[in-house]
């Protein structure tokens, strides 16, 4: 297991669409593990492969509290098969670190993905749950935060990342 690089925005690898996964083999175990130890290092609720500069359609999703035990949830080749209602949530992400914006979603999802082992299964979500499916979702889209607000707080968004990336530079 290893602590993978996650890539911040404006990073252009991050707007790469992502490759189905084809291989369900130990390879693949390693990369989720890898995603694993590197979201709850961050530490984070959700990781996208893109994010890590691996451009497949999976994501790692844990939204177990401080005091709750780990709740791992590996979606491989995720669909969305329903989606409903609508839902404002203050979203973070890991390749926008310090950034908090609110986004709308829908509110309730049915989503359809393969495990590690490539077995289909469905879960239907809402709340956290439901916002982290659809904001990893977009990453394997190469769609980002930014994207999904307004023009004024996208500009802001790029100057604070601007910034950020500036003062990381330095000694
Ligand atoms: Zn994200």
């Amino acid at each position: 297991m290893a602590i993978r690089t996650i890539l911040r925005y404006p990073d252009k690898r991050l707007r790469n669409k992502a490759l189905p996964v084809t291989a369900f083999d130990d390879s693949l175990r390693a990369l989720v593990d890898d995603m694993a130890e590197t979201m709850y290092a961050a530490p984070g609720v959700g990781l996208a492969a893109p994010q890590i500069c691996v451009s497949l359609r999976l994501f790692v999703i844990d939204i177990a509290g401080e005091d709750e035990p780990s709740d791992l949830k590996v979606f491989i080749n995720p669909t969305f098969t329903a989606k409903q209602g609508e839902i404002a949530w203050e979203e973070g992400c890991l390749s926008f670190p310090g950034i908090h914006e609110e986004i709308e979603r829908a509110e309730k999802v049915t989503v359809r993905a393969q495990d590690v082992h490539g077995n289909f299964f469905e879960v239907t979500a809402d709340g956290l749950l439901a916002v982290a499916l659809q904001h990893e979702y977009d990453h394997l889209e190469g769609t980002l935060m930014v994207d999904r607000v307004s023009l004024l707080k996208r500009r802001f968004i790029d100057r604070e990342m601007k910034r950020r990336q500036l003062s990381d530079a330095r000694p």
